[in-house]
């Protein structure tokens, strides 16, 4: 991958991850490799539709070709914890895990960790601050512009359409930079990632006990 983007796409030079495929048979998950490049030290800047309007939907520009060592991972505490308090929907167009994206039918979002402040303009890769929870569209870049992209328009005027209360909290929730999530939230987003067999079984005991209670 490395090697193919130094070599055959160059600095500066345009691709799709179509012709990644096709110039190297046997490489396996693109996206995650082009993660990797993101967050060596230092980083790899591929820029994608979604980071430059100039580029066309689906292409990539490789802008800097950064370093071979690997920075620093989050610990799998910290990445529980920012999944946790995002109640699993991805922080940047709001999709939660096991949902599916309107605009891909059929594909359902996975989260993955991202930073508020790319690495490449030198944000921690590791300080709970700067991590935020991205679906794999968002945090590959590769989610529609048309879609469901989130524009200040849009979400003032869906903000506005709310009922006073939900208002309220909306404007407490951005005064403290932070929300309580409820439980049963987060616990909902949990039982979608899990195997269905496993995802029924459980509903299917909660359930009982709710039927419990009513008696
Ligand atoms: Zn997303």
């Amino acid at each position: 991958m490395r090697d193919y983007l130094v070599n055959e796409v160059g600095l500066g030079g345009v691709f799709t991850m179509q012709q990644v495929r096709e110039a190297i048979p046997n490489v396996s998950q693109v996206d995650r490799r082009m993660r990797e490049l993101r967050q060596m030290i230092p980083p790899w800047v591929i820029r994608s539709a979604q980071s430059d309007a100039s580029l066309a939907l689906n292409t990539y520009r490789l802008d800097v070709i950064g370093g071979e060592e690997k920075a620093k991972l989050p610990s799998s505490k910290a990445r529980r914890e920012v999944f946790e308090s995002s109640a699993h929907r991805c922080q940047v167009c709001g999709i939660g895990v096991g949902e599916e994206y309107s605009e891909y039918p059929g594909e359902v979002a996975r989260l993955q960790l991202g930073h508020w402040v790319p690495l490449e303009q030198g944000g921690s890769p590791t300080s709970k601050g700067n991590l935020r929870a991205e679906c794999h569209r968002c945090n590959g870049g590769i989610r529609n512009l048309t879609g469901s992209a989130v524009t200040a328009e849009s979400v003032e005027s869906r903000a506005l359409a709310l009922p006073r209360k939900a208002r309220e909290d909306l404007v407490q929730w951005m005064r403290q930079g932070s929300r309580e999530v409820p439980t049963a939230e987060v616990l909902y987003y949990e039982l979608r990632s899990l195997p269905l067999a496993a995802q029924e079984e459980a509903v299917a005991r909660i359930r009982a006990s709710v039927e419990l209670r009513d008696n």
